[in-house]
């Protein structure tokens, strides 16, 4: 498989949830910036353009359909492809996100597996546009 090279941003509260998703998609070649408040996923997006953003719903501080209205809201930023992650699997949930202006959807516990194909998958949508 052709190493991947992108930037992910990953945007979440647990710390082992970020170790895990680094440590995965450091494998596969990504590079990887991980915030775990808005201020820092601003100053992550602003510093390293990521590709992607991988967004945790559940935060202390914000919830993570708040905070991708938020960078959907800003020009310079909104073609970037968004993520949500959730363990809630409530109906109606892929509604909010979509809603939200996030531009795909996956289920929490992640399954490393096909994280990587859902990114290139998202992130050949972006470069369609
Ligand atoms: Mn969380």
């Amino acid at each position: 498989m052709a190493e991947k090279t992108g930037k992910v941003l990953y945007v979440e509260d647990n710390f082992e949830n970020r170790v895990l998703i680094r440590r995965v998609l450091e494998a596969e070649g990504y590079q990887m910036f991980e915030a775990s408040t808005e201020d820092e996923a601003f100053r992550q997006i602003g510093d390293h353009h990521p590709d992607i953003i991988l967004m945790d719903i559940n935060m202390p501080d914000m919830d993570g359909y708040t905070l991708t209205a938020k960078i959907k809201a800003k020009p310079e930023y909104k073609g970037i492809p968004v993520i949500a992650v959730t363990a809630n699997v409530m109906r109606g949930d892929k509604e909010r996100s979509l809603g939200a202006g996030c531009d795909g959807y996956i289920q929490k516990p992640i399954d490393v597996d096909i994280l990587t194909e859902q990114i290139e998958r998202y992130r050949l949508k972006k470069d369609n546009l």
